[in-house]
């Protein structure tokens, strides 16, 4: 990224050394792809391992042709989520959904306050939508944190990530605290089966495809799911002569920082997180983080009085203010002024005055960030995909998330970098394939799977 005409030689060198920073060459994706593999194997070697790689206990593929009506709730990021899905047979189905707001509150309070939260948006869900037959509903919960499962429907916290942190939760089995606030309210719900969102994503889309390799989730938080072959699962003590879906938990992927290129700016980040020193390659490629690194970066322009004249806002001094969003709208500013970028420094975060060279360099920053976050995050695709000595064969991955979603060029980006790991020709074998809001219509299926075991 060349610095344009605008910026004063103090400007253009300063933007470069900071931008310089978030480069990840070819030579390191590959070396972080190769870590990835290694971790996954000890990840499934034994338990307590960095990459937990947990057993789903959802195993076989779907077919398309499940049938009947399930309850399917998903928590795990913005919204909580209730849905009523019709599976239809043919790969077809209906779904009726309703959006709740998890306040901040709720979120780091007690976890009973969040379990009749929960059930009382279910019973509403159910009044309105006069689901509420006499038949016990059967319930997926899509519950998009790390537990330790030891059966389709049952699993307990190991640690909250993403900004949740109640009380009362970690170490306990969470299906069973939530089933406790179904029961105290006379809610007739049964909870069949405990989801990570990233095996719901994988799930929906091999209703449709049923060759779907891998579900990966690329919104709030960061993370992955794929099919294994559980004779290869060394801590695994069950049936092994079964393939399975492994939710990888690959957030957490690097948390002795052998490899990732971590920055000040991502320093800054993780100390002042809920989540000191865990989920660091999460923290590099997540919704949740990203606008926090760019606004770090900004600031530390900023002190050096490169950027704004040297002075910040008070909008912009606040943790977390700069919001990843506004770096997609930075992104595709195409105005010969940069006016959408002035609109959100002025307008939305307070940014007495900017210059078209101060429009400038906020562009930058913001490219150079959300380019290394695809860059990044197309490593643990590599990863599986050498593990699962599948290079070179066709492989879908379906990605769920508003990041992937209306992130402009993270596909390309990823794209780019997985030909840099693996070669042109087996990255063109690839798919990367939007599978929007899977997660409800995923849990659904599993829902459906354990009803009927
Ligand atoms: P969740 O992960 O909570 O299920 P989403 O997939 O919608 O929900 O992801 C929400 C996250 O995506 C937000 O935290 C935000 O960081 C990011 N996000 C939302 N809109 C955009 C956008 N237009 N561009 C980039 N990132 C976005
Ligand atoms: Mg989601």
């Amino acid at each position: 990224m060349a610095p344009t005409g605008n910026f004063t030689e103090a400007q253009a060198a300063a933007v470069k050394t900071v931008t310089d920073r978030f480069i990840v060459t070819t030579e390191r994706l590959q070396k972080i792809a190769e870590q990835f593999v290694l971790e996954m194997e000890k990840g499934l070697d034994h338990q307590g391992a960095t990459v937990a790689m947990i057993p789903s206990f959802v195993s076989g593929r779907c077919t398309g042709e499940e049938k009947g009506n399930f309850m399917a709730l998903d928590l795990g990021g913005t919204n909580l989520r209730v849905c009523q899905v019709n599976l239809l047979g043919g790969g077809e189905h209906t779904i009726r959904q309703q959006k709740y707001v998890v306040s901040e509150e709720l979120k780091v309070g007690p976890m009973r306050n969040l379990c009749d939260f929960i059930a009382d948006c279910v019973d509403s869900f159910l009044t309105e939508n006069g689901t509420g037959g006499n038949e016990t509903l059967q319930l997926g919960y899509t519950f998009s944190f790390p537990i330790l499962q030891t059966a389709i429907n049952r699993g307990v916290l190991k640690q909250w990530t993403k900004g949740f942190n109640c009380s009362g939760a970690v170490g306990k089995d969470v299906t069973i605290l939530l089933q406790d606030s179904f029961r105290r309210k006379n809610i007739n719900v049964n909870i069949a089966a405990i989801v990570n969102d990233t095996v719901g994503t994988l799930m929906a889309y091999a209703y449709k495809h049923p060759n779907t390799t891998m579900g990966v989730i690329m919104g709030t938080g960061f993370n992955a799911s794929y099919y294994e072959d559980m004779g290869k699962v060394k801590k695994w003590t069950g049936d092994k002569n079964q393939e399975m879906v492994i939710n990888m938990e690959c957030g957490a992927f690097d948390c002795e920082r052998r490899v990732l290129p971590m920055t000040i700016y991502d320093n800054k980040l993780d100390r002042e997180s809920i989540n000191v020193y865990q989920q660091y390659y999460e923290k590099t490629v997540a919704g949740m983080y990203l606008g926090e690194i760019t606004r770090n970066a900004l600031l530390d322009l900023v002190d050096q009085q490169i950027l704004f004249d040297g002075h910040s806002s008070r909008e912009l001094n606040r943790n977390w203010s700069f919001e990843t969003a506004y770096m997609s709208t930075i992104e595709v500013d195409e105005t010969s002024d940069l006016s959408d970028t002035g609109h959100i420094l002025e307008s939305v975060l307070n940014v007495a005055s900017t210059t078209l060279a101060d429009r400038q360099i906020v562009k930058e920053i913001c490219q150079a960030v959300g380019l290394r976050a695809a860059r990044l995050a197309s490593c643990h695709i590599a990863g599986v995909m050498k593990h699962t000595g599948k290079v070179g064969e066709e492989c879908i991955v379906a990605i769920d998330g508003s990041l992937f979603e209306f992130y402009p060029n993270f596909e390309k980006n990823m794209g780019q970098a997985l030909s840099e790991i693996l070669g042109e020709q087996a990255r063109s074998k690839v798919k990367f394939d939007l599978a929007r809001d899977g997660s409800g219509l995923g849990a659904a299926i599993i829902a459906m799977i354990a009803s009927k075991n």
